[in-house]
């Protein structure tokens, strides 16, 4: 029926006049014979647990599962997936995350494709909820990329071929369930480590680790090394163990300090807690030799792709990380995957429920697929 019409209009030498009125949305509703829809922005949300595979240790905390709000936000019969996960520490719940979307009203935008304009209301609204602005954020790319039909790799202009291996991460916990979970890891290049309790327990995860495999590891403190002596001291160990960066050594007050570490490491030195936002890079140069961007901390996809941007032009290394989340969110993150040195993407390799099916990892690789918005169909 659209090739009719083009032809018609075509042979009416009147295509390029059509072309300035149809907008994008009713041709990729008419290209997949779907029914269009109201052109209001519909957002709904849901309440949602991940159920953690192991019990899920860091240097201050154990947990068994994640909460997690799944948003949709529909236009024109088209549905955009988007997510919020809360990992307890950022301080964020299910109830302050539905709390927030119900202030947001999409209605008083005309179209989706204002996602600068509209991210910058739902930013405005509260200063803080980041993970929340990123359920919108999320959503609203996926409907954005599926109204023009690409993946939003694709609209960027990034390489996939370009894309890191994921870490998958191993835990803290006794020798034996270290072991089991380095053999579990083995499909992956790259073992994330959380370390920063004790010498001894850090040094038995390394040891431990070693005793199964040389793969090659990344290590993160999560602010756990408090003296600058000592953090640069185990820098060094980890060095000589196949350890190719450190993620938070120091607590992310203290950016002298984690400077004095930098600039003595022989590893790069990664900013996680220290760097939530676009506003915080600019003053972590110098400290750090690169930053970790997540989704949940920066209110989502287009202020990520403004991070990477400023991080590059400040000569700083990027990595991309996730909370624990669905493939919803972790493919959404994978778009930026090409312009990364790490990733950490396992978030949803992590749970047992996972509701989305998305970005997979082929030979420890991240791998984007050719398909619209983030990449992700709703497992029935
Ligand atoms: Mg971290």
């Amino acid at each position: 029926m659209l090739t009719n019409r083009r032809s018609f209009l075509k042979s009416a030498g009147l295509l390029a006049a059509a072309a300035a009125v149809l907008d994008p949305a009713s041709l990729f509703a008419q290209k997949e014979g779907k029914k269009s829809g109201s052109k209001v922005m519909k957002l709904s949300f849901m309440p949602y647990d991940a159920q953690m595979r192991h019990v899920f240790t860091i240097s201050n905390s154990s947990r068994t599962s994640t909460p997690i709000v799944l948003t949709e936000i529909t236009y024109d019969g088209v549905t955009g997936y988007g997510e919020a996960a809360m990992p307890p520490y950022l301080g964020e719940t299910q109830a302050s995350v539905i709390e927030f979307l119900k202030k947001v009203d999409l209605s008083r935008f005309s179209s989706p494709f204002l996602i600068e304009d509209i991210m910058a209301y739902v930013d405005g609204i509260t200063t803080n909820n980041t993970a929340a602005k990123a359920a919108v954020d999320i959503a609203l790319h996926d409907l954005v990329g599926k109204l023009i039909g690409q993946p939003w790799w694709k609209i960027w202009g990034f390489d996939p071929s370009t894309c890191p291996n994921t870490s998958y991460t191993v835990g803290l916990d006794t020798e034996e369930v270290v072991k089991e979970k380095t053999r579990e890891a083995s499909p992956y290049k790259v073992i994330k480590v959380k370390l920063g309790r004790d010498e001894a327990t850090d040094k038995m995860m390394i040891n431990t680790i070693r005793s199964v495999t040389d793969t090659v590891i990344c290590v993160d403190a999560n602010q756990g090394w408090k003296d600058k002596h000592y953090a640069l001291d185990m820098i060094n160990w980890l060095n000589e163990r196949n350890v190719n960066m450190i993620e938070q050594p120091m607590p992310k007050l203290l950016l002298d300090e984690t400077a004095w570490v930098t600039e003595r490491s022989p590893l790069p030195v990664i900013a996680d807690e220290a760097c939530q936002r676009l506003s915080d890079i600019q003053k972590l140069k110098g400290a750090y030799s690169g930053i970790n961007i997540k989704l949940m901390k920066c209110t989502g996809l287009r202020e990520a792709r403004e991070m990477v941007s400023l991080a590059q032009a400040l000569n700083m290394k990027l990595m991309i990380g996730c909370m624990t989340e669905t493939s919803c969110a972790i493919s959404a993150a994978a778009q930026l995957a090409p312009k990364m040195e790490w990733a950490d993407l396992d978030g949803n390799l992590l749970i047992a429920n996972d509701c989305f099916k998305g970005m997979q990892i082929v030979d420890g690789k991240i791998t984007l697929e050719d398909l619209p918005g983030i990449g992700v169909e709703k497992r029935k």
